[in-house]
C-alpha cells in the first residue's frame, strides 16, 4: 500500500514507519518537526519506499501519488508546562494539529478513496470515574483546564473522524493510545520515562509530582504497533483501547527504575508540586481489542525498560 502517516518524524510515527517498511508499502511521512526528531528517521535517508514532507498539518496537504491510506500521529503529547515540548508551551499547535490536521488528512482519505486512522488517546477518558477504562466510558474532561488543549482536541478529531465515516463513508478506525514508552522518546519531553531515566543515569533522586499515588499502565511501543497494524487491517470504526493494563504507581513505577538502573540514590524521591489536572488512574480495559484483534501486550515492563535505558545511555553518551 501506500500510505500517508503524519508525525512520521515523531516518536509513535517513526516506529509506525519502520514497520510499515518492513511488511513493504511505501510511506509518505509528513512532520514540521516542532516535536519530531529528524534522527529517529535519519536512516531512512536513501531509502527509495520513503518520502518525507516537511509540513505543518494544520495547512492544507496535497499529495498527488494515489494514497491506499491516511494515518494521522502529528501532535504534541506530553502535558507536562516544564518542558518547551509540552503542548501547555504549544496549546494553538496542539489544537491546531488535532482540529484542523485531523480535517486535512481526513480530506486527503476522502479525496484518495483511502483508508484512515486516527491516532487518539486515553486523555479522552479525562481524569476518569470509571476503572479501568472501557471503550463505551464517556470520560471525565475539563473542557477549559490544563489539558484541555489537548484532550479537547482529540475529542474534537474523533467527532469529525466518526462524521467522515458516517456522512461521506470514508473507511475509518480510531485508536486510542494509552501511556507508551521506548527507544526514541524525546529527552527532553518532560514526561515520566524520560525524566526518571535520565534522573537515574545522572545518579539524582527521581522526582515525583503529587504523592506518587496516581497510577499509568506503560505498553512498549513495539505492542503498540503491532495493535495499531491489526487495527488498521479490521473492519471495526468505532475507537479501540490500545495499551497495556499492568497498572502501576508512579512511586512503584520510580522504584522500578531505580532497580534497574541501580541509581544510588535509591529510593529518595523528591515530591515536586502535583501536576494541574493529573489524572489519578489510567488503566485500559482491553478486552474489545483481545476479542477483535486478536491482541494483547507481549513485552514486560521490565524488559521493555532496559531497551529504552539502553537507548538513553547512547543518546547521553554513557
Ligand atoms: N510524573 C512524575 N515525575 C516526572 C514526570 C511525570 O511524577 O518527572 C508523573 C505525572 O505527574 C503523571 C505520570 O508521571 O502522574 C505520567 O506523566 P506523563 O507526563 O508521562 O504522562 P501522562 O500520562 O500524564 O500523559
Amino acid at each position: 500500500m501506500r500510505i500517508f502517516l503524519s508525525g512520521a518524524a515523531g516518536f509513535l510515527g517513526s516506529h509506525l514507519t519502520d514497520r510499515l517498511l518492513s511488511e513493504g508499502h511505501r510511506v509518505i511521512g509528513l512532520d514540521n518537526f516542532i516535536t519530531g526528531d529528524i534522527a529517529n528517521i535519519q536512516h531512512l535517508a536513501g531509502n527509495s519506499n520513503f518520502r518525507l514532507m516537511r509540513q505543518d498539518v494544520s495547512l492544507h496537504i496535497e499529495v498527488e501519488e494515489k494514497l491506499d491510506y491516511v494515518m494521522h500521529f502529528a501532535s504534541p503529547a506530553s502535558p507536562n508546562p516544564a518542558s518547551a515540548l509540552g503542548y501547555p508551551n504549544l496549546p494553538i499547535q496542539t489544537l491546531k494539529a488535532g482540529a484542523l490536521g485531523t480535517l486535512n488528512t481526513l480530506g486527503l482519505a476522502k479525496r484518495h478513496g483511502a483508508k484512515y486512522l486516527l491516532a487518539s488517546t486515553s486523555e479522552v477518558y479525562g481524569d476518569p470515574k470509571v476503572h479501568p477504562q472501557d471503550e463505551t466510558y464517556w470520560g471525565n474532561c475539563d473542557p477549559v483546564g490544563p489539558r484541555s488543549v489537548y484532550d479537547e482536541a482529540k475529542r474534537f478529531a474523533e467527532a469529525m473522524t466518526m462524521a467522515y465515516h458516517r456522512f461521506h463513508r470514508v473507511g475509518t478506525h480510531i485508536v486510542r493510545i494509552f501511556n507508551t514508552f521506548g527507544p526514541r522518546m524525546r529527552l527532553d519531553d518532560g514526561r515520566v520515562v524520560p525524566n526518571f531515566i535520565q534522573q537515574a543515569l545522572r545518579h539524582e533522586p527521581l522526582t515525583i509530582y503529587g504523592n506518587g499515588t496516581q497510577t499509568r499502565s506503560f505498553c512498549y511501543v513495539s505492542d503498540l504497533v503491532e495493535g495499531i497494524l491489526r487495527l488498521m487491517q479490521s473492519d471495526e470504526h468505532l475507537p479501540v483501547n490500545i495499551g497495556n493494563p499492568a497498572e502501576i504507581s508512579i512511586r512503584e513505577f520510580a522504584e522500578v527504575i531505580n532497580r534497574i538502573t541501580g541509581n544510588p540514590a535509591g529510593l529518595i524521591v523528591q515530591y515536586a508540586d502535583g501536576l494541574g489536572d493529573d489524572p489519578q488512574r489510567r488503566q485500559p480495559d482491553i478486552s474489545k481489542a483481545k476479542e477483535l484483534l486478536n491482541w494483547q501486550p507481549k513485552v514486560a515492563l521490565e524488559d521493555g525498560l532496559t531497551k529504552t535505558i539502553d537507548y538513553f545511555k547512547s543518546k547521553l553518551g554513557n
